[in-house]
């Protein structure tokens, strides 16, 4: 993809995961990128930015921007053509579902996107959304048009009190597409990834991918994991993806980008070449009885999350980012492998 551009870029929650790689791609490319983060003095999270900036040609200016703090992403976007809004907490844990996900994600889209409105400069904003916005649980895509998630469905299911973070990411992405349509300033495009895996860039990486796979070597799963429908994408896949959302004329929408549609057990068996003798990495389907017992006890799901995801196919359909965007996946082996391995080497399994 030929970057196209002599004004820098801005891109929101640039200490997150998937943002480090989005950067990366970016000064390589050797332009100027303005990273917003909620704390410019924090060394322990630019550490990894810095590095990269060293090395490549580009250029980088941290900026101090909270999703909750109207106007706070002016100054960062000042003479920027391109905004990448990435950021978005990404967590399941929450006790206060409205304030910990629905606030920051809806209302930080509504202040990135007024603020990019009300520029002289941004003429594009790709949005980091995600498959949460289209589906809750692998059984909507029962209920979709064949059977497949496509970039026409919307997530109808999530709500305040179920699966609260595809809710708050539903929610942000309709707020997105609101704005961008009163408006001729900039041109919206979404990019909707399903899980992100791969390696990290930074060495305390926070996003939930790695709880994900870090139950998959520490022994929560040596009795087997379920067969739970889902797609996966690797992190440095999605990194590209979001810079053709943003330099290539023809985008438009939203796009899918996930690479496999899956399930956790299949995703946690990629593991077992290279590391299932050192690992208990899980081997056997946990059945679907089992996990509606133990699961809401052991891991907090709910038996109706359960009812509707175990052994419940997952489809999407990634044509349209092939297509429109020239995107092209590397096999999950190679992206667990890497991402394994880094969390080995950084002691993400030490006692
Ligand atoms: P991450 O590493 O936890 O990154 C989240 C980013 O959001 C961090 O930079 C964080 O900043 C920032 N952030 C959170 N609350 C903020 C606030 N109030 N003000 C300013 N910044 C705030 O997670 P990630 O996986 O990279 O997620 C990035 C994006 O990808 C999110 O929009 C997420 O929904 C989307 N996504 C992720 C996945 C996945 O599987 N990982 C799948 C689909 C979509 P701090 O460093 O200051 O906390």
């Amino acid at each position: 993809m030929d970057i196209t551009t002599d004004t820098p870029v801005l891109v929101t929650g640039a200490t997150g995961y998937v943002a480090g790689w989005l950067v990366k791609e970016l000064l390589e490319a050797g332009l100027t990128v303005h990273a917003a983060v909620r704390n410019p003095n924090d060394a322990s999270k630019l550490g990894h930015l810095n590095e990269i900036s060293r090395r490549a040609p580009g250029t980088i200016r941290y900026f101090k921007a909270d999703l909750l703090n109207p106007g706070s992403y002016a100054q960062a976007m000042e003479g920027c053509s391109i905004v990448f809004h990435t950021a978005s907490p990404f967590t399941v844990n929450v006790k206060d579902p409205q304030r910990q996900l629905i606030d920051p994600a809806v209302k930080g889209t509504r202040n990135v996107l007024e603020t990019a409105k009300d520029s002289d400069c941004v003429e594009r904003v790709v949005v980091t959304s995600s498959c949460a916005a289209i589906y809750t649980d692998a059984i909507d895509c029962h209920a979709a048009p064949g059977g497949v998630l496509t970039e026409e469905v919307w997530n109808e299911t999530a709500s305040l009190s179920y699966q609260p973070y595809s809710y708050s990411k539903t929610l942000a992405e309709k707020e997105a597409w609101k704005i961008a349509s009163g408006q001729s300033r900039f041109k919206l495009v979404t990019v909707n990834p399903s899980l992100v895996v791969g390696p990290a860039l930074s060495k305390k990486p926070t996003s939930e991918s790695f709880n994900i796979v870090r139950q998959m070597g520490d022994g929560t799963m040596k009795q087997g994991a379920p067969k739970l429908g889902i797609g996966a994408v690797d992190v440095r896949d999605l990194a590209k993806a979001h810079v053709a959302a943003a330099f290539s004329p023809d985008a438009e929408g939203r796009y899918i980008v996930s690479a496999y549609n899956t399930n956790l057990l299949e995703i946690g068996k990629t593991l077992i070449e290279k590391y299932g003798d050192a690992y208990p990495i899980p081997r056997n389907s946990l059945p679907k009885w089992i996990v509606w017992m133990v699961g809401p006890i052991v891991s907090g799901i709910s038996r109706k999350f359960v009812e509707n995801n175990v052994n419940v196919k997952w489809k999407a359909d990634n044509s349209k980012g092939k297509r429109v965007l020239g995107i092209t996946y590397r096999p999950l082996q190679e992206s667990m492998e890497d991402m394994f391995e880094q969390m080995i080497q950084t002691g993400m399994f030490r006692k």
